[in-house]
């Protein structure tokens, strides 16, 4: 009997990546693979989408390490760039493309000593404000990352959108306005659009799309799930029931007795809790299948477990198996009763759970 196990579909991220390539059939592609591929393993997602994508994109160096130990030749950018001078060196020995959004990262160019000079993509902070250089001081810095021999040439641009997953909003216009004016006649390359770009703004798309989540069949916008662009989820979140009890009307149940049975019925227990990242903030109604039939979550999910209200009527035995989220469960319905997004219960998933490839 399986405790929590993730059942990951490969040919859905080939599906999925040929779905987002014909909604930008004129772009390049940096699959986003941070954060362990968003929680389905960062070398299988690799491996899936080496013929299918020009490069990969990593938060962190030592993501893009892992991919360059394992035998991955495609380019990789460190989206948020190199966080301290000494990994310059690194950078350039293993081949890296890196983002420079700072004054400090530039000034660790300007001031290393390199064989070979390294392919940089300057971030612009088009209105996003997290990351990027200001408007007022990109033609700066075009002018010194142009000046510096550690920089190869042609520079490319970045920037990343605060808002495209909202359909009608204005920022995202204004985003591609600021971009296009500010790298107007740059021969470098331009990329702009993550999933929510890719999939709603046509007008975002530019040399390079960064899809993430889309690659994993997870919509970047609420209220619609990645069926609603033809996605495939690849990731189907399984448990057993480990235990089929009665309870009395009245009972309370688990931690803090969160529910009290409303009636007599049989409870499930399930092998996966908040341990296995599954979110301790579940309410109850959350949906889970067992059986082929949506059963809600019923009282507090603990560390190991959780339990369901079967029902009355339930013949349901230990064994069985228990979906918390897949095709035919979306991560996005879960995520909406629990108050997050998709991206955060795939990327939450902990080293407990066994991923089985298919
Ligand atoms: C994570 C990330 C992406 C991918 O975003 P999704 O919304 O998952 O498609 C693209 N660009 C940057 C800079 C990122 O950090």
């Amino acid at each position: 009997m399986k405790a929590a196990t993730a059942i990951i579909r490969k040919a859905a991220f080939n599906h999925n990546i040929d779905v987002i390539r014909a909604m930008a059939p004129n772009s390049c592609t940096w699959a986003a693979i941070k954060a362990n591929g968003y929680g389905h393993g960062l070398l299988p997602v690799a491996k899936a989408l080496a013929s299918q994508t020009t490069g990969f994109g990593v938060a962190r160096i030592e993501e893009a390490l892992k991919l360059r130990a394992a035998g991955v030749v495609k380019p990789i950018l460190l989206l948020e760039g190199f966080y301290s001078a000494i990994d310059l060196p690194v950078v350039l020995a293993n081949n890296l493309q890196t983002v420079v959004h700072c004054e400090e990262q530039l000034h660790a160019f300007e001031c290393a000593t390199l064989e070979h000079p390294v392919t940089v993509w300057l971030k612009i902070d088009t209105g996003m404000h997290r990351l990027g250089v200001h408007p007022e001081d990109v033609g700066d810095f075009i002018e010194r990352l142009n000046a510096c021999p550690n920089v190869a040439k042609p520079l490319h641009f970045i920037s990343h959108f605060g808002r495209a997953d909202e359909p009608e909003h204005p920022l995202t216009q204004q985003q591609i306005d600021v971009f296009k004016t500010l790298t107007a006649g740059q021969p470098g390359y331009k990329s702009l659009a993550a999933s929510s770009g890719t999939l709603l703004w046509p007008d975002s798309h530019f040399d390079f799309v960064r899809p993430g989540i889309s690659l994993y069949g997870i919509s970047p916008v609420s209220e619609r799930t990645g069926a609603d662009f033809g996605l495939q989820p690849a990731m189907t979140m399984t448990s057993s029931l480990i235990a089929v009890r009665r309870a009395q009307k009245g009972d309370a149940i688990g931690y803090g007795g969160r529910w009290i049975a409303p009636r007599d019925t049989k409870i499930g227990v399930v092998a996966i809790g908040y341990g296995d990242g599954y979110p301790r903030v579940a309410p109850d109604g959350t949906p889970l299948i067992v059986n082929g039939r949506r059963v809600p979550l019923v009282g507090r999910v603990s560390m190991d477990m959780l339990t369901v209200d079967l029902g009355p009527d339930a013949t349901d035995r230990v064994g069985d198996e228990v979906i918390l989220w897949g095709p035919e469960l979306p991560v996005e319905e879960i995520a909406q009763h629990v108050g997050t997004i998709g991206y955060e219960l795939v990327t939450n998933i902990t080293s407990r759970v066994d991923i089985i490839y298919t």
